[in-house]
């Protein structure tokens, strides 16, 4: 009979439960690593984005075992219509042999749930309403062995939980609070893009 698997420790911490962790935390349990993906919200959740997810997406998916199919609840799109500052283009995707010729378009409320549920599908353990809080460190050698963690929303002040790992995957998003912390810094000679989203029916 295996050991049962603790809820405090895992070869692998994936910490937030967005696209990148979700997907990373599918592929590591797939190959048969104990993985906690760890998120500080609960499903479904909203997210600010556009969306759209082009052909290269729509293969990463797939190649994850999802369907990205009109009846499974997707929109597809041959490409993209831009319009600013005047002008319009439209851009059809390329027909390239290693990537679908369609994107596709999934409300972030929706999307982010089927793919965190797909990461446990696949074996991950999902700990939803937990915010880590920092790293949790190796005294000899400054690596990284785990995180901090409390409750979503409970005071600072109160004890929280230490969860450790080999491995740490900081999927926290943009400003990943993990890594900066670790001492990565963004990259200032990278483009900075603003945008802001709305929803509204086209005819
Ligand atoms: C207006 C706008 C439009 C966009 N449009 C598009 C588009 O059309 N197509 C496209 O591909 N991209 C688009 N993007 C970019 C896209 O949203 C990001 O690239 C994507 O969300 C990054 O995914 P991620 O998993 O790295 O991070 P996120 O999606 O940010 O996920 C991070 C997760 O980590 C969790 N988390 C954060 N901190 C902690 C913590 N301390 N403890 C536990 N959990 C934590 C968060 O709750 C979240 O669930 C857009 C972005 C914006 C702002």
């Amino acid at each position: 009979m295996s050991e049962p698997r603790s809820s405090d420790a895992a070869d692998v911490i994936v910490v937030g439960a967005g696209p990148a962790g979700s997907s990373a935390a599918c592929h590591l349990a797939a190959a048969g690593l104990d993985v906690l993906l760890v998120e500080k919200t609960s499903f479904p959740r909203e997210k600010v984005c556009g969306d759209g997810l082009t052909p290269r997406a729509v293969r990463a998916l797939t190649g994850m075992g999802l369907r990205v199919r009109r009846q499974d609840g997707w929109l597809l799109n041959k490409g993209l219509r831009i319009i600013g500052g005047g002008g319009r283009i439209e851009v059809d995707w390329p027909e390239l042999s290693v990537f679908p010729g369609y994107g596709a378009v999934r409300t972030r409320l929706d999307f982010d749930q089927m793919l965190a549920r797909h990461a446990q599908r696949a074996g991950a353990r999902l700990v939803e309403n937990v915010t880590v809080t920092g790293p949790r460190l190796d005294e000899r050698t400054g690596r990284i062995t785990g995180v901090t963690a409390r409750e979503t929303g409970q005071p600072a002040g109160e004890p929280g939980r230490t969860l450790g790992a080999r491995l740490v995957v900081a999927a926290d998003g943009n400003s990943s609070r993990l890594s900066v912390s670790m001492g990565l810094r963004k990259r200032d000679d990278r483009p900075l893009g603003v945008a802001v989203r709305t929803y509204y029916t086209s005819p």
